[in-house]
């Protein structure tokens, strides 16, 4: 039984208020990403699109990724070498990566505004900055000592 959260995002009204369509894979994927929580792969979201008995193929469920990305409705968290996981971007925050156990957690972003990091050297208008952390987690590190 899906167990839909209090503020859960309703997504055709997301799609709406960023001036998108609300065509069905668009719905499905944030529905897919809504209903998995946490950092998915893009075959997650691909797999869960599917049991909710809207399959899509490979290259839509990328090709809609992107497109919500740009739009600032999904973010992304790099977890390493060829692994980019997705969640819904409500909520503007980094990311810490465990090179142990590769769980990735989120850590809030202190300003909480974008950007909340500036270059060093002019490069141009920055608008948003992400910062990976990495190290080992707080579980892996208590079982190295065991
Ligand atoms: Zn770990
Ligand atoms: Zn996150």
């Amino acid at each position: 039984m899906d167990v839909q959260r209090p503020t859960g995002l309703n997504p055709e009204q997301s799609l709406r208020e960023r001036g998108l369509r609300a065509t069905r894979p668009r719905v499905a994927v944030l529905a897919a990403l809504r209903d998995l929580g946490a950092h998915r792969s893009a075959e997650e979201v691909r797999v869960r699109v599917a049991e909710r008995g809207e399959p899509l193929p490979r290259s839509s469920v990328y090709g809609v990724l992107d497109a919500l990305v740009v739009a600032g409705l999904v973010m992304t968290a790099d977890a390493g070498p060829g692994v980019v996981l997705y969640e819904l971007g409500d909520r503007w925050h980094h990311h810490f990566v465990c090179r142990v156990c590769h769980g990735v957690t989120d850590v809030e972003c202190v300003t909480g505004a974008k950007p909340c990091l500036t270059p060093g050297t002019d490069v141009g208008t920055v608008d948003e900055a992400q910062v990976i952390f990495r190290g080992v987690c707080t579980a892996c590190a208590s079982g190295a000592r065991a």
